[in-house]
């Protein structure tokens, strides 16, 4: 049995940045175990890559704002394009909150600027229909898009820069856990199925079945590796629960499917003075967001009535039809004649309050989580890394007092809950 100094169970961006984190605070023998390196079903390879510090808690804010700055310092290769976020609001009580909120951001070293309808029409002419029925807007300057695999394979790059291993093609199917103390309990063994590559039409069906039903197929599994670690970080995002059930632990997480579709417009169709393509992410009062992707736009519906479960079934065009299509051309008159490209769903982990959970695993001396972090992942993730890796060595956090993220909150009841409403 491989003895490990700290297992990391999931590669996504979160995995990949706690590796990035821990390396560079020399921590050696750090190991990541993924199923899929590539991300095919990964939440940090189908998200809509959206970077902003505009939200109502300060755990989040501060976290992003960091992330954001780390992301600053590395523009040209994570492609950060810092064209600002404009949320749109048509209620007003909603927008009194926004301007209320304002200044605690700002005091976080936020920008938030605020925008009346006239403001909105004359710098985003794009917007030309229905302004009359918004109350309002903000407009976040510093906020805007990554690449969010850059950003991954950066951390990645980082990682093994320092020594860390990515072990592809293994799925941690158990944990056999012990008594380190009285009362506290610690990762033992972690037991994982080295899984064979598909055949190359089969491979994407391959690991939808592992992920969906949680399971390796005897005729897919190779080998059956056990590792032995000291520190066991849970960081397999939407699918963090089965994990946590394993461990004995409450997970109250949910995995959320999400749509999101590229959407073409021509050039002809926009309005004088529109330049969609120098446009950051435009979130509108209907709960749509989009921005410009390439040649085209992407365009995102989170629909409120979406069941939990693992699921990746893509809508396609009626999706598009009804959810998509509607809201955009509401909204600007350049998508009446929009065409829908393609598109593809993911899963979002959420959380009661719609803030992820970072810490100490409850009762275990030696085993972290960090996941579940809805819509907020890749703007996240660098604090994350940082934190959880503070905590590993340190025992405390350093920079951020991400403590209110604990898991444990939610057993603490409301008040304790790090309640997010600007969520989409
Ligand atoms: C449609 C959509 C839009 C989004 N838009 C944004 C956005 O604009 N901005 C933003 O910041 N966030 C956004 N998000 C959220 C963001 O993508 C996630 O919060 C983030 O990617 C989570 O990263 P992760 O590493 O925790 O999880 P993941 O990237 O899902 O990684 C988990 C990894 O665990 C692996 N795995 C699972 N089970 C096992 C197992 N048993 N053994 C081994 N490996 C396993 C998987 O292969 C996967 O690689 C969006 C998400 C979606 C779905």
């Amino acid at each position: 049995m491989e003895r490990v100094g700290v297992l990391i169970a999931g590669g996504g961006i979160i995995g990949s940045a706690i590796a990035c984190a821990l390396v560079e605070r020399g921590v050696n023998d750090v190991c990541v175990v993924d199923l899929d390196l590539a991300g095919m079903y990964a939440s940090s390879e189908l998200n809509a890559g959206g970077v902003r510090a505009t939200w109502w808690c300060e755990p989040n804010v501060a976290s992003c704002r960091d992330t954001i700055a780390f992301f600053e310092a590395h523009a040209d290769e994570v492609s950060l394009r810092q064209r600002g976020y404009l949320w749109l609001y048509d209620d007003a009580a909603k927008f009194a909150r926004a301007r209320e909120r304002r200044a605690f951001q700002e005091r976080l070293g936020v920008r938030v600027d605020l925008l009346d309808p006239a403001e909105i029409a004359r710098r985003f002419p794009l917007l030309d229909r229905n302004l009359d029925q918004i109350a309002g807007a903000t407009f976040s300057p510093r906020d805007g898009l990554v690449n969010p695999n850059a950003v991954r394979r950066l951390y990645r790059e980082r990682a093994c820069a320092g020594g860390a291993r990515f072990l592809n093609r293994h799925y941690v199917e158990g944990v056999e856990v012990g008594e380190a103390e009285p009362g506290r309990r610690r990762v033992e063994r972690v037991h994982v199925v080295e899984v064979q590559k598909g055949a190359p039409a089969d491979e994407s069906g391959l690991l939808r079945r592992i992920l969906t039903q949680h399971r390796v197929e005897p005729e897919a599994s190779l080998d059956h590796p056990s590792l032995r670690p000291e520190i066991f970080v849970n960081a397999l995002g939407a699918w963090s629960p089965l994990l946590s059930a394993r461990l004995g632990v409450r997970d109250w997480a949910v995995p959320v499917r999400r749509q999101i579709a590229m959407v073409d417009v021509r050039a002809r169709d926009l309005p004088p003075g529109a330049d969609l393509h120098g446009a950051g992410m435009i979130v509108d009062a209907s709960g749509l967001y989009f921005h410009p992707e390439g040649p085209y736009t992407l365009a995102g519906f989170s629909s409120p009535a979406e069941p939990s479960g693992y699921e990746f079934r893509y809508d396609g065009e009626a999706f598009f039809e009804a959810e998509l299509w509607p809201r955009l051309a509401h909204r600007a008159s350049a998508f009446e004649r929009c065409r829908h490209v393609r598109g593809w769903s993911g899963l979002y982990s959420v959380t009661p309050d719609c803030s992820g959970v970072l810490g100490q695993v409850p009762g275990f001396a030696n085993a972290f989580e960090a996941h579940s972090f809805t819509g907020r992942g890749v703007m996240q993730s660098w604090a994350v890394g940082r934190g959880i890796a503070e905590l590993i060595c340190d025992g405390r956090f350093g920079a951020l007092d991400l403590a209110p993220l604990a898991g444990e909150r939610f057993l603490a009841g409301p008040d304790a809950f790090v309640k997010e409403d600007l969520h989409i």
